[in-house]
């Protein structure tokens, strides 16, 4: 059994003022019997994982280095000191604005592992891409130069998250998304065996909403959410939280 996970993914948004949405999250899921996870901004991360009961709480990048000279990074080692368990690698906004490629993506995720986070990785096609009906050669693609060998289903979460979904309130058709899903866990399957494959927890993620969780959820080897937007705020999450509960 996959114990099923949302994940919220603040991006670059979040002052002290904004963890009261933590204290309201906290409050609205004592019952939810769900793994949730938020990655704030690195600089929220401490104060937010002080007092996020209940929640795990990651990072949205790290360094493949444990340390050195990298002005502006940040490495896996000290996110687990600011009391992170997972972080997010490979985003397509890190893949598009740092120019991350699967290679460097493979590198964080050892780097990752060596801390013991848990890597949230993501892979997605673009609306070309997906309009030329590339996506699962695309997947395929990312999956294989961004996961390193050695993988176990406890360290290891895959984020579908088509790059056009992103954001703008588009989202794949339930039979798109379910089929992406079981290209994915085949394509681990195919690599790291069956047992493995079937641990592994896949994520959808682009424009999750309150009104559109529920139907997703139920799509087989959807596993949750990794959601941008709807995760700032507790009144839009926790809806998304609680469906996921009651999928
Ligand atoms: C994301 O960026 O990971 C994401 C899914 O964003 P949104 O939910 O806002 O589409």
């Amino acid at each position: 059994m996959r114990r099923k996970l949302a994940a919220g993914n603040w991006k670059m948004n979040g002052l002290a003022a904004d963890l009261a949405q933590i204290d309201m999250l906290v409050a609205a899921l004592p019952s939810c019997d769900v793994d949730v996870l938020i990655c704030p901004p690195t600089t929220l991360l401490e104060r937010m994982s002080r007092r996020a009961t209940g929640i795990f709480t990651g990072a949205q990048d790290c360094h493949a280095a444990t340390n050195g000279a990298h002005t502006g990074d940040v490495s896996a080692a000290m996110l687990v000191d600011a009391g992170a368990s997972h972080v997010i690698l490979g985003h397509s906004e890190r893949r598009a604005d740092h120019g991350e490629t699967d290679a460097a993506v493979c590198a964080k995720l050892l780097a990752a592992w060596a801390a013991d986070l848990v890597a949230v990785v993501c892979v997605g096609e673009t609306q070309a891409q997906y309009e030329s009906g590339e996506t699962l050669d695309v997947i395929r693609r990312q999956l294989a130069g961004s996961i390193p060998d050695g993988p176990t289903s406890a360290r290891l979460v895959v984020a579908y998250e088509p790059v056009w979904a992103i954001g703008t309130g588009l989202v794949p058709s339930l039979a798109e998304i379910g089929a992406v899903h079981g290209f994915i866990r085949a394509e681990l399957a195919a690599r790291f065996g069956e047992r493995t494959a079937q641990g592994v927890r896949l994520l959808y993620g682009g424009s999750v909403k309150p009104g559109n969780a529920a139907q997703i959820f139920a799509v087989a080897d959807v596993d949750g959410a990794l959601v941008g937007g709807a995760s700032l705020k507790a009144d839009d999450f926790v809806p998304i939280v609680t469906a996921l509960n009651a999928a």
